[in-house]
């Protein structure tokens, strides 16, 4: 498991959209990759108490700025970044809106962000394939992201390993598009039990393809009764109008639990 390869860490480049001082640092890591099984699932328990520590930190220095912070997965695309464009363009009047973006190589999701209107760093994994805490804690160091705003942090397209990693947000979503198969929840029960909102994406294209909506949904029901499923097309703006409610809940909530902490703070 990607857990205990190693790679990732000491690879890890991570930019801030439009800054010309890029520089790849050289891929001279190895992949120690440990053989043993105990000493897996040692090392794999290690690296994932590590990273709960300092995603809790992470947590912490957002709630401190009233920061909401989503964390989205998916596999390589389902349309997160062309998701976050509409959303940019069509909700950053009400909340500053910035974007942590998580891709192997290249800078260009980064870039369509920026395009989009708001700022975005890129985080370089490597040959790593996911995003862990430490990279998000580092990408907020360069972002710093205003008070009050929503950052959303798009995952590295990949179904299995993002689940284990809590990367400090406050909600965890996986988008699903229609050119898959309804049977991704069942194949991939770990990343729909994490999720607390599922995004079905492309529902335009749905009269072309063999996706059974009403199938995918008990098979998420099936492994996470309590997740909330949301059929939409970030190309036409279809079903997007419950996405903004959606986002615009867990803002409200945020704000009511800071000003709650701030009335009955016992200090
Ligand atoms: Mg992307
Ligand atoms: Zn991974």
């Amino acid at each position: 498991m990607c857990a205990t390869c190693g790679c990732g860490d000491d690879s890890t480049v991570i930019t801030l959209a439009g800054d010309d001082h890029h520089h790849h640092h050289p891929h001279d890591h190895e992949h120690p990759h440990a053989h043993a099984h105990t000493e897996t699932v040692a090392l794999e328990q290690k690296v994932l108490a590590k990273n709960d520590l300092i995603a809790e930190q992470n947590r912490d220095w957002l709630a401190e700025r009233d920061i909401l912070a989503m964390n989205i997965m998916s596999s390589p695309g389902a349309g997160k970044t062309t998701l976050l464009e509409r959303t940019i363009r069509e909700a950053a009047r009400r909340r500053p809106v910035t974007v942590i973006e998580g891709d192997q190589e290249t800078l260009l999701d980064a870039e369509r962000i920026r395009a989009a209107g708001a700022r975005a760093v890129q985080v370089n994994t490597g040959a790593g394939c996911h995003l862990d805490a430490d990279m998000v804690r580092r990408a907020l160091q360069t972002l710093n992201p205003a008070e009050g705003s929503l950052l959303f942090i798009e995952n590295v397209g990949n179904l299995v390993c993002p689940a284990l990693f809590d990367l400090g947000e406050q909600s965890k979503l996986v988008v699903i598009s229609v050119t898959e198969g309804a049977d991704k929840p069942i194949k991939y029960p770990h990343m729909f039990a994490a999720a607390g909102l599922v995004v079905v994406n492309k529902i335009d294209l749905l009269p072309y393809v063999d996706f059974d909506l009403e199938k995918f949904g008990d098979f998420v029901k099936s492994i996470n009764p309590g997740a909330q499923i949301l059929p939409l097309s970030a190309t036409t703006g279809d079903g997007t109008p419950a996405w903004y409610d959606w986002i615009e809940l867990r803002a409200n909530c945020q704000m009511s639990l800071r000003s709650v902490d701030k009335t009955f703070s016992p200090e």
